[in-house]
């Protein structure tokens, strides 16, 4: 069993890797970092709490995998490079199978997007993973959740939805009517949707010359989208019309197998509430998604247009801010996003 500094030493030394000669990571009382001319720094933090974030039983690996994953997703979301991150573990114990699984997981998702371990703490205490992470934007040129203008249209990433799938396969608690069974593909397509999700880092870094606002789906794309219209509202809202989304329920892109079980239960709320996406929710003038679609296909990410940016009609109340149609019939949603209060 590693003692604290063993410990550090052992596991996480090896993944502060990359830097230049005069800057410093791991070992120190602090990192030194150089930073370039004319960019701006981007700073994220998200933590992973057992029982909150992920399920007792979950790989170490996967953990570790998740918790770098969901803030390189809220840099993409920005529009930023990944830089550097640091890391705030506690644990109840110093477990070497669980810290060998747990660095190897680390070192595969920080090798996979080029950012490196510059530091962190570690604590004895119920287990949760803190993870900060910093990337580069030029100045002036983050993507904001503020930009949304009347008639962009709105895309997103991928295909959604497959987390929460996920997530109720293996808490075993699907919509009754659900009958059809998963092929063994098409659970583990489910579940690596929610221990692995790949952070549209490529895309973010690409949109950022094109996207007027973004944010990554971590909540449930309904949840995120309403950020994007109340940020978009105050932002312009004295100067211009307020801002609602309008969300075309069958062109959200979806797996075949999450397509599947929409279509028997009709139930939608896992799709748009259910969260653990991390993909990107974003607009764009419709003029230029066609040229940005050909781009992000050419590394292998599918972009979709789901709907639009309209002004809200003030005498439907404040609470209509994303609008949902099914085939042209209003959808009424009876979920909402995660809130952890
Ligand atoms: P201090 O007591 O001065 O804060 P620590 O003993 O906590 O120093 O940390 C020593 C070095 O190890 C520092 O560079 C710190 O950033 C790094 N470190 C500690 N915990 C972790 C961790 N979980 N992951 C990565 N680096 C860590
Ligand atoms: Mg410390």
């Amino acid at each position: 069993m590693a003692d604290e500094f063993n410990l550090i030493k052992t596991y996480f030394e090896p993944l502060s890797t990359g830097l230049a000669d005069d800057e410093l990571g791991i070992g120190d009382d602090g990192a030194v970092i150089n930073t370039p001319e004319n960019h701006q720094l981007v700073v994220v933090m998200d933590t992973l709490v057992s029982g909150v974030h992920f399920l007792e039983q979950t790989a170490p690996c996967d953990i570790a995998w998740k918790a770098l994953a969901v803030n390189l997703s809220d840099l993409a979301a920005m529009g930023a490079k990944p830089v550097f991150f640091t890391l705030g573990l506690t644990l109840p114990e110093s477990d070497d199978d669980w810290l060998k699984s747990f660095s190897s997981g680390l070192a595969e998702i920080a090798n996979s997007y080029n950012i490196a371990l510059v530091g962190g703490d570690t604590t004895k205490g119920p287990l949760a993973v803190t993870v900060t992470a910093h990337g580069w934007v030029k100045s002036g040129e983050a993507v904001l959740r503020s930009g949304a203008r009347i008639g962009d249209v709105i895309c997103v990433t991928n295909s959604i939805g497959s987390g929460a799938l996920g997530l109720k396969l293996l808490q075993g608690s699907f919509a009754e009517a659900f009958k059809g069974e998963f092929t063994v593909q098409e659970k583990n397509q489910l579940m690596q949707a929610l221990n692995r999700p790949e952070p549209q880092v490529l895309v973010g870094h690409l949109l950022h010359q094109y996207a007027t606002s973004a944010i990554d789906i971590s909540d449930g794309l309904v949840a995120d989208l309403t950020h994007i219209v109340d940020s978009s509202n105050q932002r312009f809202g004295e100067i211009s019309a307020q801002v609602k989304a309008e969300i075309y329920l069958e062109r959200v892109p979806v797996l075949s197998s999450v397509k599947r079980y929409l279509e028997q239960t009709g139930d939608w709320s896992a799709v748009l509430a259910g969260g653990d996406d991390y993909q990107l929710c974003f607009t764009m003038n419709k003029a230029e998604f066609d040229l940005i679609r050909s781009n992000t296909l050419r590394f292998g990410v599918e972009i979709t247009e789901i709907g639009r940016i309209v002004e809200r009609d003030p005498s439907q109340g404040l609470f209509n801010k994303v609008s949902l149609t099914l085939n042209g019939k209003p959808y009424a949603l009876n979920a909402q996003g995660y809130s952890h209060f």
